[in-house]
């Protein structure tokens, strides 16, 4: 049986076991899929044995800590800075990747949406920074809104992308100048946690800012329809919630480790069975 795990600090509520599992189903392996919640203080004492499995997840804080640990990264880790999967080449050397791009890319594929024109991402943090990197990247004019108090933040983020591609286009907004209802979006991307549970009745934006939006994508995927969503509806977007990138991530991830293609209908049947249990 092979052996997979989610590393994190702290590891409360993680949904990567089960969806693993559910995914590893489909291909007709069973696995072992640990969560391996290990403080900063211990990381370097206890990572032999996560390179003993495998393959592995690493969630906050060590997407970046990671890296120097491993023998290379992939274009995805090298683009993004960031690595949420490790796995082992033929060779034996540690890969880092990034699979929450893909899981974006695919979700966006399997909606219909081109990621292509004006793109406006709400928030600049982990996710947020790697959805910015993705559309520049991709060609789209992006605006990161932000909080006013945060637009300093954001600037890193663009000189990032900019050391990838100095033609980059890509804007830092205030988030609430985006009310006005204005700007004409063809994606909207909210990567801030506002709206998730038990703050259900939150929204980074006011229902005005969504009048010139086509597509919305809220990445927070519980509960599976955010004050946000009923919002862009209401507005008459096309709407996706995080759901969908969550499993598709974790496709990716096991591509990467079994070597193997997921059939859409099989990631469909994953995404059901876990809206279920939500
Ligand atoms: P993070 O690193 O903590 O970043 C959060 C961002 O949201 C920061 O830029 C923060 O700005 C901003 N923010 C927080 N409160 C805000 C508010 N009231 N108004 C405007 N901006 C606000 O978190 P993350 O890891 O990027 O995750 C963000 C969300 O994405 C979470 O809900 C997470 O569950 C979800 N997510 C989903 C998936 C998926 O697969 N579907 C994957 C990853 C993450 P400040 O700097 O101003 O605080």
């Amino acid at each position: 049986m092979k052996q997979f795990a989610i590393l994190g600090y702290p590891l409360g509520h993680t949904l990567s076991p089960q969806l693993h599992r559910l995914l590893a189903r489909e291909l007709g392996e069973q696995i072992d899929y640990q969560i391996c919640q290990i403080a900063p203080e211990q990381l370097e004492q206890r990572l032999p044995e996560l390179f003993e499995l495998d393959g592995f997840n690493i969630t906050i804080p060590y997407k970046v800590r990671i890296i120097d640990s491993l023998d290379r990264l992939d274009r995805t880790a090298r683009n993004h800075g960031a690595v949420n999967v490790v796995g082992f080449s033929a060779a034996g050397e540690r890969v880092g990747y990034n699979t929450d791009c893909v899981g974006f890319v695919r979700t966006m594929q399997t909606h219909g949406v081109e990621i292509k024109g004006d793109v406006c991402v709400l928030g600049a943090g982990g996710v947020g920074r790697m959805f910015a990197t993705e559309c520049a990247l991709r060609g789209c004019r992006v605006t990161m809104a932000v909080r006013r108090d945060s637009m300093e933040k954001a600037e890193p983020v663009r000189a990032h992308i900019r050391s990838i591609d100095p033609q980059a286009q890509v804007e830092i907004a205030d988030i609430a100048s985006l009310n006005a209802g204005e700007q004409t979006f063809d994606l909207m991307i909210n990567a801030t946690p506002v709206g998730m549970f038990p703050k259900v009745e939150a929204s980074p934006v006011e229902a005005s800012a969504l009048k010139k939006v086509k597509t919305l994508f809220d990445c927070i995927y519980n509960p599976r329809q955010t004050r946000l969503m009923q919002d862009g509806e209401a507005a008459g977007c096309q709407v996706i919630g995080g759901l969908d990138m969550l499993v598709w991530q974790a496709v990716a991830a096991q591509e990467i480790w079994f070597g193997r293609q997921f059939k859409n209908e099989q990631v469909e049947r994953v995404i059901a069975q876990l809206q279920e249990q939500l």
